[in-house]
């Protein structure tokens, strides 16, 4: 990213909203503007095969494995604006799992980018089947938008909820509820499915 370039675009936006950007309290917010929004969208620009790496463990286990509450940021692809929440991850193993942490480096890196939450949603269930070739994959987010809490459109408490699931978990009536049920336990799933 060219940070620079990236620079001179927020000094011209601070002009077109009525701001001096001469002023003294704004005179380094273009370059903090620039480093938050390379920060933001690291997705574009790092490497998923260097994330996973090494972190993937041959398992013949057939359990569930569930990782709640994974915390998600991103921007919204509509308004660049936040949206943020929780990321709840279940899968069924059949030859491989990945360490818990590596877990919430999937979500930060399709997180990290301009995105829309039910892509979103999508993009981790498939990586973590494409990473570990799970028997199935169930992928829960609940999430807020700033871009509607901030706007007025009067939803400032509304979460909004999306589901991915694959293989079993689509197929599978009781692998799917078992999941959700695992997930209903705790507090913070609030809508359900
Ligand atoms: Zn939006």
């Amino acid at each position: 990213m060219n940070l620079q370039r990236v620079e001179e675009l927020v000094r011209e936006l601070l002009v077109e909203i009525g701001e001096d950007p001469e002023r003294e309290g704004l005179a380094r917010t273009p370059q903090r503007v620039a480093e938050a929004y390379q920060y933001l969208t690291s997705g574009y620009r790092a490497d998923l095969n260097e994330i996973v790496n090494n972190a993937v463990f041959e398992s013949h286990a057939n359990n569930m494995i569930i990782s709640r509450d994974i915390e998600l940021y991103s921007l919204c692809e509509h308004h660049i604006l936040p949206f943020f929440g929780v990321c709840h991850i279940g899968y069924v193993a059949q030859e491989r799992v990945i360490g818990l942490s590596k877990l919430s480096r999937i979500v930060d890196f399709y997180a990290r980018r301009l995105q829309i939450q039910e892509r979103l949603t999508q993009e981790i269930a498939q990586e973590i089947m494409n990473v570990t070739n799970a028997e199935g994959v169930g992928v829960v987010i609940e999430a807020r938008h700033m871009c509607m809490m901030m706007r007025g459109v009067e939803k400032q408490h509304s979460i909004m909820t999306t589901s991915s699931v694959l293989g079993s978990f689509r197929r599978e009536v009781a692998t799917r509820s078992e999941f959700l049920e695992l997930l209903a336990r705790n507090p913070k799933f609030v809508q359900g499915l």
